[in-house]
């Protein structure tokens, strides 16, 4: 059988997938994408989550035309709230608010459904005439030459490539078959996510509460019947995720509006629930010949401070600044350490940020409860360094 050619393969639909092969599509390179899951929206158990995507992101997903087919969808985050809480029920110790009109910009991010950007972002693949769109068909095989990859897929079709992009999440087949390793810290800790009702409105605000445990975030969706909504992440210890996940709505609302410290009163249930494990994962090299190491392929990071995706993201935009510049380049070995050195500087920071952020907010020791209290308070309140938190994309 002869095989398919194409400038670029991508392994994996999920967003991240989705947005490079939208992106280098755009920039005019032909790309086939698979992902053996069937297509968004007939997807079994579709993505519960919600994704802030960060000012610098949608700046970017605009200018690929991308942002006008989200952003009717998107509420502004136009402030963080955090908080940190102490005792049994909690109760907010400290707590700062951090607003997008000190960075002047209209918001520190723009909130998604998961569910809904993927089926959108999966619509505009399907209707651009440079992507070659294979859901229900998952890559299996790679063979890197010097000028080319030659892929397998699960259904037998052989494809060449110039680049392959590894964008099949924290267990990548293709990461995988490149050689490539990872090295996981793994928090004992687990996410539940799920979307909540609430009588008072939640003003544009996301607001983060810190607790021995973990965090408790709530960002806001588009009422729902009229009725204020936000999205939950509740971390903690996984047992105790476990044992809320599989509670009645009547005593997860209980229990959530507990933690929340009833900032947005009594919270009642209004969806599914997901679990999701919480980590810190990078892989130890981001290229292998051929191939490139995008988004949760390349790092997972826990769901604190609004950065697995848009720093994802970030990857996406090096690759295809680099490949615009150099079209007759893509692939090479130089176009591809460019890359690697570019994205590792900056995910090693964002990574060793978030992993120690969650450490400190996660520590129930007295000395813990402290550093977070007086962590917030600086951070809050000492001009440049709320400044220097904000623009680093903790809040912002
Ligand atoms: C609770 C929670 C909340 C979060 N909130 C935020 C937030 O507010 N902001 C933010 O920036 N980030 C957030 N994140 C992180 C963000 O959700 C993830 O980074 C993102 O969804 C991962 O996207 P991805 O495309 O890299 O991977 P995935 O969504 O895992 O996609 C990988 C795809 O690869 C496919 N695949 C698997 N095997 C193969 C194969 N053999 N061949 C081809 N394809 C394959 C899979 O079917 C899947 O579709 C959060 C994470 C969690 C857990």
């Amino acid at each position: 059988m002869r095989a398919i050619e194409a400038d670029i393969f991508v392994s994996g639909g999920g967003i991240a997938g989705l947005v490079a092969a939208v992106g280098l599509a755009d920039a005019g390179f032909s790309v086939i994408l698979a992902d053996p899951a069937p297509p968004p929206a007939t997807a079994k158990g579709d993505d519960l989550r919600s994704t802030a995507f960060l000012e610098p992101s949608r700046l970017q997903l605009d200018a690929i035309g991308i942002w006008s087919a989200l952003c009717d969808a998107a509420t502004p985050l136009e402030a963080l709230c955090v908080a940190n809480c102490r005792g049994d029920p909690p109760r907010i110790e400290a707590e700062r608010s951090f607003r997008a009109e000190d960075l002047e910009v209209p918001a520190l991010g723009w909130n998604l459904p998961n569910a809904l950007t993927r089926r959108r972002l999966a619509d505009l693949a399907e209707a651009n005439a440079r992507i070659d769109l294979k859901f229900g068909v998952g890559f299996s095989s790679l063979l890197a030459r010097q000028g080319e990859a030659i892929v397998g897929l699960t259904d037998g079709t052989r494809l060449r490539a110039r680049l392959a992009i590894a964008a099949d999440g924290n267990a990548s087949p293709l990461r995988e078959a490149a050689g490539i390793d990872v090295e996981t810290t793994r928090y004992g800790q687990k996410a539940l996510a799920f979307a909540v009702s609430h009588p008072l409105p939640h003003m544009a605000t996301s607001t983060e509460l810190y607790l021995s445990g973990g965090a408790f975030v709530l960002v806001p969706l588009p009422d729902q019947n009229g009725v204020p909504t936000s999205a939950v992440v509740w971390m903690h210890d996984g047992p105790e995720v476990l044992r809320l996940a599989n509670l009645d709505d009547a005593a997860l609302g209980e229990a959530a509006t507990q933690r929340s410290c009833s900032v947005l009163g009594p919270l009642s249930p209004v969806s599914g629930r997901q679990v999701w494990p919480v980590i810190t994962q990078r892989a130890h090299r981001y290229t292998a010949q051929r191939v490139a190491v995008i988004a949760e392929a390349a790092h997972v990071l826990p769901p604190i401070g609004a950065q697995g995706l848009n720093v994802s993201l970030a990857d996406i935009w090096c690759l295809l600044e680099l490949a615009r510049d150099a079209p007759g380049e893509l692939g090479t070995s130089r176009q591809l350490a460019t890359f690697a050195r570019l994205r590792q500087l900056d995910v090693l920071a964002r990574t060793s940020m978030i992993d120690l952020y969650n450490r400190i907010c996660r520590d129930g020791s007295p000395a813990g409860q402290l550093l977070r209290s007086a962590g917030l308070r600086l951070a809050g309140d000492w001009a440049p360094l709320r400044s220097a938190v904000m623009r680093a994309g903790l809040v912002s």
